[in-house]
């Protein structure tokens, strides 16, 4: 029988693997990238005797795929995969390809924001007592870890991007953290594009299979309430009684399913804020449906370190408290932020706007913001919207400057809070060389 061929387009983490995964399993595999491709990389394919080219797509190759598998990088309209779709040839994401290869049972988590804290948060609970990988966005591919490790359960970190590309993928479980607008860019400047893609983490869920999702979020519910789908949900919320799913009652998280209860208290979350109860809500509900024990869920709860970059904790100061959240990108982010603050606060904020709309930041700026600095190329959106609010608004382009400011603005018992609302490609190369650079500077103080 002649070899189905398997075109990747993008040698990132997840094309490499995916190619890894496909030569084991018997395609014909060739791997085309439009730019350079890492040198660890092409040694794993060199390697592994697969074809691949770099600084180019030779079309005549990727036009005889039986399948392609498209990077989440590359948007649908660029002209070559308009041309794959034009002669029907499936162009699909390693998340599609890969799950056919395992039978483990799959929790796939999506949203705007927290998908990479729940997902830690859920694989370190579920990690003391099942055999589970972690992956998607986060680490090693999913598909490297089917052909490598072949875990018995997967969290996966599911972005809107690898959802575009699915026809068959469903989790068992899934969850939706919330939804605000981001990546209009590639959904036609459309909310609604962006929201559908998000609910494709449903899309082929049977009633047998659950969708967990913050029951607050009005963009959820109403979609909910004007599509089918055949999950079965299991909504959270921090503000209303959940008959079946999970909610608060007198500072402790209540989860139902099945009738059967947990209760688990929030006083010793390890991770601050009230989106993290949400986050702890939601990765408390996937335990107790793959049965773990609910003193070990209270553990996992109290003792998780938290994940670099949000809300981290750097350094105490002359008792000021240095807070790294540099992967706040959005308002959204950011409003969880500030509503976590519970002392006065110097916040650096800026970068790359995204069409932000700071309104519902400012009772929070009128509360407990005490000083501005403004960390961008163009900060003049910045001082728009905060410049009469605060007494103290200043600009830099360094972050060593802006941290040398907030540390003789700061008093005892205050904090100095990096959450950006905004994209770092203006000064940073992304948001981990952002919050190393704040990191850096603190500990140079
Ligand atoms: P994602 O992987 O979706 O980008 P992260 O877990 O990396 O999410 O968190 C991104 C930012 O959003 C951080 O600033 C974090 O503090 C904040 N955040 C985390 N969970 C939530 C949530 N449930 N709602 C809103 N913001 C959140």
């Amino acid at each position: 029988m002649k070899k189905q061929r398997l075109v990747i387009l993008g040698a990132g983490e997840s094309g490499v693997g995916t190619a890894l995964l496909a030569k084991a399993e018997g395609y014909e595999v060739f791997v085309s990238d439009k730019g350079k491709i890492k040198e660890d990389y092409k040694k794993v394919l060199i390697h592994n005797e697969i074809e691949w080219e770099e600084q180019q797509h030779t079309e005549i190759k990727i036009l005889s795929a039986d399948v392609v598998m498209k990077s989440p990088g590359i948007p649908d309209k660029v002209e070559l995969v308009q041309k794959l779709i034009s002669n029907t040839i499936p162009v699909i994401s390693e998340i599609e390809f890969a799950s056919k290869y395992t039978k483990a049972t799959i929790v796939g988590i999506t949203g705007s924001n927290g998908k990479t804290t729940t997902a830690s948060l859920t694989h370190h609970i579920l990690s003391q007592e099942l055999n589970v990988g972690l992956a998607g966005n986060i680490g090693d591919s999913f598909a490297k870890q089917i052909l490598e490790k072949n875990y018995k359960n997967y969290v996966l970190e599911i972005s809107s991007f690898q959802l575009d590309g699915i026809i068959d993928f469903k989790p068992n479980i899934a969850i939706i953290t919330n939804i605000t607008p981001d990546h209009l860019d590639r959904y036609d400047y459309k909310f609604e594009n962006y929201i559908n893609s998000k609910f494709r983490i449903a899309l082929n869920q049977t009633k047998e299979d659950y969708l967990i999702y913050d029951a607050d979020d009005e963009v959820i519910t109403n979609w909910l309430k004007t599509n089918t789908i055949q999950s079965t949900l299991l909504p959270f919320s921090l503000t209303k009684k959940i008959e079946n799913g999970a909610y608060l009652e007198n500072e402790n998280i209540k989860i139902t399913i099945d009738n059967k209860h947990i209760i688990m208290p929030t006083k010793n979350l390890a991770l601050e804020g009230k989106h993290n109860v949400k986050n702890a809500m939601a990765a408390s509900t996937v335990s107790h449906l793959l049965k773990i024990r609910k003193q070990t869920i209270r553990e996992s709860l109290e003792n998780f370190h938290g994940v670099e970059h949000r809300l981290e904790q750097v350094l105490k100061i002359n008792k000021v408290q240095y807070i790294n959240d540099s992967k706040a990108t959005n308002v959204n982010a950011t409003y969880y932020a500030l509503e976590s603050m519970d002392a006065p606060t110097v916040w650096i904020v800026g970068g790359t706007d995204k069409g932000n709309d700071y309104t519902e930041l400012f009772p929070f700026i009128n509360e407990k913001v005490k000083a501005i600095i403004c960390l961008g190329i163009d900060n003049e959106k910045l001082l728009e919207n905060f410049g009469n609010m605060v007494d103290v608004i200043v600009e830099t382009q360094f972050m060593s400057e802006a941290v040398k400011i907030a540390y003789k603005i700061a008093e005892a018992g205050d904090n100095v809070l990096l959450s950006p609302a905004c994209a770092s490609f203006d000064l940073f190369e992304n948001y981990e060389d952002r919050g190393r650079q704040f990191k850096n500077a603190v500990r140079n103080l």
